[in-house]
Formats: structure tokens, C-alpha cells, sequence
């Protein structure tokens, strides 16, 4: 089969969920058999996510090979269980990139360079370089930001050209949304009109319009958008509201988005996508009576994107323990002696979130001292991991200017140092340990058991590490060093094995959940948290 190519594209307002929309349709059509990968292309100047703060664009999320990358890149994995790579997302300053150098090395020689058709062309050749790899029957691309914008115009005209050139091979899709006005109380469609129509003005005709909406938007509402928009009535789709991201796919799936496709893209649908396996997870997730409270101590709280893939990760874990995750966000910044008690008595585990910088630290070095002694199951991530070595090294090592030298250059004991290969490193972007890299496990370690296996990859991102000179004084006072790269000595993972659960890594488990491959290290954790709340209760 040739490649078919899928355009995801969105309109009326941006944060309307085009990455799970992307995601549940390749969620179907993998059930279907079909080999499917997920791309993104950002129109921001910046190369990559690693250098945006939080604030300004959730979580950066990161490949296996060690890619920077935008958060939906995260769904399209939990949603997939497709690895994704460098090659699924692209931003506008990548591509300006490689199209300067290109005009540096003189292959444009005696040429003006320009958008159309330098960076079209560019683009193309971005979008196609996956499907030109033979391995995939369809690519989805989801195309960043909002029809109409500045910067989204080269992508959404590279998509025209496209569409051209491809024919039957591409499909188009356009996210809209259908706003609700109380007062009114009607639904209004007019903003989706005016959407399609700016999409027409720059010459491209959605074949399928997937609505946002909090109501049910009746029948004859959609066959009136689909007259107004030039669309068959049953390629319009309403997206509503549903208690989680995870039920999309079947909400999809009913009003057959999967069919619609490939019909579209000149395929015949036959039997049924294969959800046994999504259904069970979704069962379980709608049977959850109990809770299990998870206290997670960061300093981006109240940013619910900035640690994604730890809450879905924990959300996956404590479904598969038949639970409902209560996640309590705990600001470190606000944690101290006097309110720990209060703050994380009511917690059957605690996270401690990874982060960069000193804002914040304080209230992190709490509540672990409040875990440690009061025997929580305790996830130290990355930073956490190297919050929980200092935390020890100060109060059970009695080293109490333990500290990391990105939080104090001039420590007397820096237990967390700045890698070797990062000391000559002066760019910030994509410089970091970054990516899957294997670790050894102790298999007599809590660890190596959750895993159930000696050996692990797991993905990376950071500059700093264990001071392997403080190993051996660690081991002694009881925090052994449980995961080590076969490689080069670091190590990845601490444990103390003598509390329930306190464990640290330096690398991010939670990349690597997806619904239907829950990370066993966070199954394990909320296995512990839910056997230290029960003993709580008695
Ligand atoms: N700031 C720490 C480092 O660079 C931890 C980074 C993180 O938590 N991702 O090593």
C-alpha cells in the first residue's frame, strides 16, 4: 500500500487537544493492523522545546534518540506504544535552519532564497522524510497552532501543495470548536464557518471536520456545517467532553473517524480495529472505587501540563491497580518544618518531581526528610533523585552543606556534580544527557524486582550527577547506589532498601508509559503507596 498522509489541522482557538484527536485516530488504525506513525510540526522560531520554560509550553518531553520534544509527542506514544524520534517533530527553526545552511554550502547558488519555495519545500520534505521510509502504511501530521496565524501559514500552504501532489494518498481533517452560549443557551457553529473558510481561502478543503464541543451538537446542526463547509454530513464529527483523554479513540471509533479515513484515502475498511486490550485498560479505569493519594512535590503546580507524562504515567499505574490516582500538587516553594506534617500526612506516596534551579529546592529537602523518617513510599525523579541523595548526605551522612553544584558552585560536598563531558558544554540547547541509555540493576534491589528484569533503558535529560567519590560513604549509612550505566560508572538509581519504597532515578520512568505498557516502576510504586495506606487506616 502507498503511504497515505493525514493532515491534522485546528481552527477557532488553540488547546482544543489536535494531539489526541491524532493520537486516537492512529490508536484505530493501528487496531486496524495498519502501520502508523505521528508527527509534529511547531511553527515557533525555537529548534526544539528544551529551552522553553514550562510556563510558556508544558513539559518537554523526550524521545529515545535523545530528542527535545513537544508534549503531544507523549500522547502519540501512550496513545501508540509507537517510539517516536528526532524525525516526529519539526519547528519552523528547524527548518529555517537547514535552510540557511543549505544557502551557506551554495547548494541554492545564483538563487534567491524564499519562502515559497524554499521553505515549502523544506517542509515537504520534513513531512514526507518518514513516510519515505517505507516502514509506515500512514502518517499522521498534526500541524501547531491556529489556521490564520502568522506563523502557521509555509505548513498550512506546504499541506495545499501537498494535497496536490498526493491525490487519493492524503487526508484532511480540521479541528474546530463549538462554543456553548449560556445565556442562550445554543451552540454556535458560525466560528466554525468562519474557520473553514479561512482554510478554503488558502486553498485547502477539509475532508473531515471533527467538532470540540460540551454539548451534543444534534444532527441537523452538523448537516447545516456540512452544507456551509462543503463536507458529506457524515464526515462531521463531534469531539465532546469525556471524563478521560483515553476514551477518545471509542468516541472516535463510533462515529467512525477510522472508516471515514481510509475510505478518503481510497482504502476499504474491512472488519473491526482490535480493542481488546484499550477496553480492558478503560474497564478497569470506570470499575476504580478506591483511591490512592499521590502527593507530588514540584514547583510548577499550578501549570498542569508541566509534568504530563509523570501524571499520566501515575493515572496509568494506579488504573492497573484497580485505584483512582488523587494527584495532590504540593508546591515546594511553599513546603517547610512547619506545615510538612500537615502538607503530607495525608499522602500514601509522594513524588518528588525533577526541575532545574534553585527556586524551590528548599521545600523539596522537607518533605523528604518528612518521607524518609516517617517511612513514605518516596519517588525521587531526576532532580528528585538528586534532592533525595543530598537530603541524605546532609541529615544521615552528616554533610549539611551537602548540596549540588548547579545550587551552590562552591559546596564543600558536592554529592551531585556536574557531569564530565558537560564541563566544556556552553550551548544550551539539545546539550544535555539526553535520551535512552541502558542501566544495570542490582538484582537483589526493590528495583531490579519492580522490573523484573537486571537490565533497563530509560530516557535521560540532565547536566548534573551522582559524585561517584561519595559512593562507597552512601553505601555504608544505607542509600546503595542500585543502577549503574554498564558504560561509563554513573549512577542512575539510588535506593534505601530498609525503608517500604525510597527510590530514586536519575533518568525519567515516565517516558516510557503508555496505556498499554505501564512503566513497572511506577506499577510498583503505587503497589507500595497502596499497601502503606491501608496499613495507614488500621
Ligand atoms: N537540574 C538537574 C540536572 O540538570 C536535573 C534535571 C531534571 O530534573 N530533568 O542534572
Amino acid at each position: 500500500m502507498e503511504t497515505k498522509y493525514i493532515f491534522v489541522t485546528g481552527g477557532v482557538v488553540s488547546s482544543l487537544g489536535k494531539g489526541i484527536i491524532s493520537s486516537s485516530l492512529a490508536n484505530l488504525l493501528k487496531a486496524r493492523g495498519y502501520r502508523v506513525t505521528i508527527q509534529k510540526f511547531d511553527p515557533y522560531i525555537n529548534i526544539d522545546p528544551g529551552t522553553l520554560n514550562p510556563y510558556e509550553h508544558g513539559e518537554c518531553y523526550v524521545t529515545v534518540d535523545g530528542h527535545e520534544a513537544d508534549l503531544d509527542l507523549g500522547h502519540y506514544e501512550r496513545f501508540t506504544d509507537i517510539s517516536t524520534t528526532r524525525a516526529n517533530n519539526v519547528t519552523t527553526g528547524r527548518i529555517y535552519q537547514s535552510v540557511i545552511d543549505k544557502e551557506r554550502r551554495g547548494d541554492y547558488l545564483g538563487k534567491t532564497v524564499q519562502i515559497v519555495p524554499h521553505i515549502t519545500d523544506e517542509i515537504k520534505r520534513n513531512v514526507k522524510a518518514l513516510g519515505n521510509t517505507g516502514k509506515f502504511d500512514f502518517v499522521i501530521t498534526e500541524i501547531g497552532g491556529t489556521v490564520g496565524d502568522i506563523e502557521s501559514l509555509p505548513f498550512i500552504e506546504s499541506v495545499r501543495q501537498l494535497r496536490w501532489e498526493l491525490g487519493k494518498n492524503c487526508v484532511c481533517i480540521h479541528l474546530t470548536y463549538v462554543p456553548f452560549i449560556a445565556a442562550a443557551k445554543e451552540l454556535k457553529t458560525k466560528p466554525t464557518q468562519h474557520s473553514v473558510k479561512q482554510l478554503q481561502e488558502v486553498g485547502i478543503q477539509p475532508d473531515i471536520l471533527v467538532l470540540r464541543t460540551e454539548h451534543h451538537i444534534p444532527q441537523d446542526m452538523r448537516k447545516k456545517i456540512a452544507l456551509f463547509c462543503n463536507v458529506s454530513p457524515d464526515a462531521v464529527i463531534q469531539s465532546i467532553d469525556v471524563p478521560s483523554i483515553y476514551k477518545v479513540p471509542l468516541t472516535m471509533h463510533e462515529q467512525h473517524l477510522d472508516e471515514l479515513v481510509l475510505r478518503k484515502a481510497g482504502v476499504t475498511p474491512e472488519g473491526e480495529p482490535h480493542m481488546a486490550p484499550w477496553l480492558h485498560f478503560l474497564e478497569k479505569m470506570d470499575a476504580a472505587q478506591e483511591v490512592v493519594t499521590i502527593g507530588l512535590v514540584g514547583k510548577y503546580v499550578e501549570l498542569q501540563d508541566a509534568y504530563k507524562s509523570i501524571n499520566e504515567a501515575l493515572f496509568q499505574a494506579a488504573t492497573y491497580n484497580d485505584r483512582k490516582l488523587k494527584l495532590k500538587f504540593i508546591h515546594s516553594e511553599k513546603l517547610n518544618q512547619g506545615n510538612v506534617d500537615e502538607m503530607l500526612s495525608p499522602m500514601d506516596g509522594v513524588i518528588i518531581a525533577p526541575g532545574f534551579g534553585q527556586r524551590g529546592i528548599e521545600g523539596k529537602f522537607v518533605a523528604l526528610q518528612w518521607c524518609r523518617e516517617h517511612d513514605v513510599p518516596t519517588f525521587g525523579i531526576c532532580l528528585g533523585m538528586q534532592c533525595m541523595v543530598i537530603e541524605y548526605a546532609r541529615n544521615v551522612l552528616g554533610l549539611p552543606e551537602a548540596n549540588s553544584t548547579e545550587m551552590d558552585p562552591h559546596t564543600p560536598d558536592n554529592v551531585i556534580d556536574l557531569m564530565e563531558e558537560q564541563k566544556s558544554v556552553t550551548d544550551k540547547g539539545g546539550t544535555m544527557r539526553l535520551g535512552a541509555y541502558e542501566c544495570r540493576l542490582d538484582p537483589n534491589s526493590k528495583v531490579a524486582k519492580a522490573y523484573g528484569k537486571t537490565t533497563v533503558k530509560e530516557r535521560h535529560r540532565h547536566r548534573f550527577e551522582f559524585n561517584d567519590e561519595y559512593r562507597e560513604r552512601f553505601e555504608a549509612a544505607g542509600m546503595n547506589c542500585v543502577g549503574l550505566n554498564p558504560e561509563t560508572g554513573l549512577v542512575e538509581v539510588v535506593e534505601v532498601p530498609e525503608k517500604r519504597w525510597f527510590i530514586g532515578t536519575q533518568y525519567h520512568p515516565e517516558y516510557s508509559s503508555t496505556v498499554l505498557h505501564p512503566n513497572p516502576l511506577f506499577l510498583d510504586f503505587i503497589k507500595a503507596a497502596i499497601a502503606y495506606g491501608e496499613e495507614k487506616k488500621h
